[in-house]
């Protein structure tokens, strides 16, 4: 049984939703009411470091309210906790709607690069930057609909009607603009453009273009040459293509605008409704390799006397008036299609958290439940738990994979990727009723180079897993974590 902790009077921990550079993203539910909130911990004690960053992020996300955008509630520090109250969304992260090497239907790219596009716009009338755009830090709500989160690398570009150029290398290497890397002061809602578009190539190809923008990398000088009828290009459709080579430009300055990309026929086309929205890409076992792979989060200071730092920032914050509402445009309507799901509500007083006293009563909750977030790097298996495990270092061996077993139920898969680069992921089983579920997500590195692996280990332990679809709609008390 999973242990579920009190957290704040009502509110339990009941799953652990992911991880970060900083720490680990729980899900916390409201043992009456259901409402969820997914709850950023960062432990200021172990990582000292992050204070600063966490103080910034939380700056600027509680500047933020739109829908494409993960809704901030509040934070709060516990002595040397701090915690940070978010929108759960639990349809997962967007990279893993992506099939690698194939992409999704262009019906639902389209709809996602919408949202992304409206999202983007909104920050930057905020006079706001991601600055870490990317497939990982995408995620989905219960009806599909995209949300940008985690802001540890945003900042005010513009105030008071006056930008500032950056010069911070920011970012995750494939993403990110060529004028990031340059070592030259950058305009910010031009490399928030790039990185949206290596995203639609993903979207649309399942591939990223290039380990980065550069003239050493052959890739990059391919597609400044126009060679289009290599991959990833050749599977991209010519108007999504031709809005890329727009997009994709190296002078930041002849790159097109949100404006003229949402005036681009691509993104203007209607495509057949019934096509796509399938909630997931149908996802076949390929193991073929590409040139991907997990790519660290930078964030470099270019120059000394730094125009893009931390106290122009907290100069901006401190004083940071309440910024009238803008206006929501979002495109995407509630998917139609989304099957049996159970829900969980978002709070209406996330306040109550916030405020409310720890009553420190670990393991106290009377409501053990848990919701899984959607994601397809699942499998239901036939065997009992401990040939499972058996299987699964088996075939992490196959592969020269490092498996670890940590907590109960839960084992940690690392390796490194063909150019040296760390990819960890969690196994996690758990019991589903009668069923046992391998449940695996991404804790270090690319999400599509995940998948990747994640495909070659579903193969590889095929005569144990079972023909139950991973989405099989369950009850919460059905659900819990199996202790081995
Ligand atoms: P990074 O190393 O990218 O900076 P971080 O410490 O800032 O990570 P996040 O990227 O914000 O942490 O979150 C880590 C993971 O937790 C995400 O990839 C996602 O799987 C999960 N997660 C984060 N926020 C939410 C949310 N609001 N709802 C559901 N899951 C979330």
């Amino acid at each position: 049984m999973m242990s579920v902790t009190a957290f704040v009077d009502g509110w339990d921990f009941v799953q652990t939703l992911g991880e970060g550079a900083y720490g680990e993203v729980k899900l916390a539910v409201n043992n009456e009411t259901q409402e969820a909130v997914a709850v950023k911990i960062i432990n200021l004690e172990k990582m000292p470091q992050a204070e600063d960053n966490v103080r910034k992020e939380v700056c600027v996300h509680k500047m933020l309210k739109h829908e494409s955008i993960i809704k901030f509630y509040g934070f709060r520090k516990d002595e040397n906790i701090q915690y940070i109250f978010l929108e759960y969304a639990s349809g997962g992260e967007l990279f893993d709607r992506i099939e690698p090497d194939v992409g999704m239907p262009e019906v639902d790219a389209s709809r996602y690069f919408k949202q992304l596009i409206c999202g983007v716009e909104y920050l930057h009338e905020r006079g706001v930057t991601h600055r870490d755009l990317k497939p990982e830090n995408l995620l989905l709500d219960d009806f599909d609909n995209l949300k940008i989160s985690d802001f540890g690398l945003a900042t005010v570009f513009r105030y008071q009607g006056r930008e500032r150029l950056l010069e911070k290398c920011c970012g995750t290497v494939p993403y990110v603009a060529p004028e990031v890397i340059s070592r030259k002061p950058y305009h910010a809602e031009p490399a928030d453009i790039w990185s949206s578009g290596i995203i639609l190539v993903a979207l649309l190809a399942g591939e990223l273009p290039w380990d980065e923008p550069t003239y050493g990398c052959e890739e990059y000088c391919n597609w400044k040459d126009c060679k289009i009828t290599i991959s990833p290009w050749n599977k991209i459709d010519t108007l999504a293509l031709s809005l890329l080579r727009k997009v994709l430009v190296e002078n930041a300055s002849k790159r097109r605008t949100i404006e003229q990309i949402q005036k681009h026929q691509w993104y203007n086309k209607n495509f057949n409704k019934n096509r796509g929205m399938g909630r997931f890409p149908s996802s076949s076992p390929s193991d073929s390799p590409c040139g991907t792979g997990p790519f660290k989060r930078m964030c470099i200071d270019n120059s000394p006397g730094d125009a893009d730092s931390d106290s122009a920032l907290s100069r901006i914050c401190s004083s940071q008036p309440e910024l009238p509402p803008l206006p929501n445009r979002n495109p995407g309507t509630p998917g139609e299609d989304l099957g049996p799901t159970m829900s969980f509500s978002q709070p209406m007083h996330p306040e109550h958290m916030v405020l409310s006293q720890f009553p420190c009563t670990p393991g106290n909750s009377q409501t053990p439940m848990q919701k899984l977030v959607r994601r397809m790097t699942r499998f239901f298996v036939k065997t009992d738990k401990n040939e499972t495990l058996i299987e699964l270092d088996r075939a992490c061996e196959v592969y020269g994979y490092t498996s670890r077993r940590g907590s109960p139920g839960m084992t940690t898969v690392s390796m490194k990727d063909k150019r040296g680069m760390p990819l960890v992921f969690k196994a996690c089983l758990m019991e589903m009723g009668e069923n046992l579920l391998l449940d695996f997500r991404l804790s270090k590195g690319d999400g599509l180079e995940f998948k990747r692996h994640f495909m070659k280990l579903r193969n590889q332990m095929k005569k144990i897993s079972s023909k139950i679809p991973p989405l099989f709609p369950l009850m919460p008390s059905q659900q819990s974590q199996v202790a081995v």
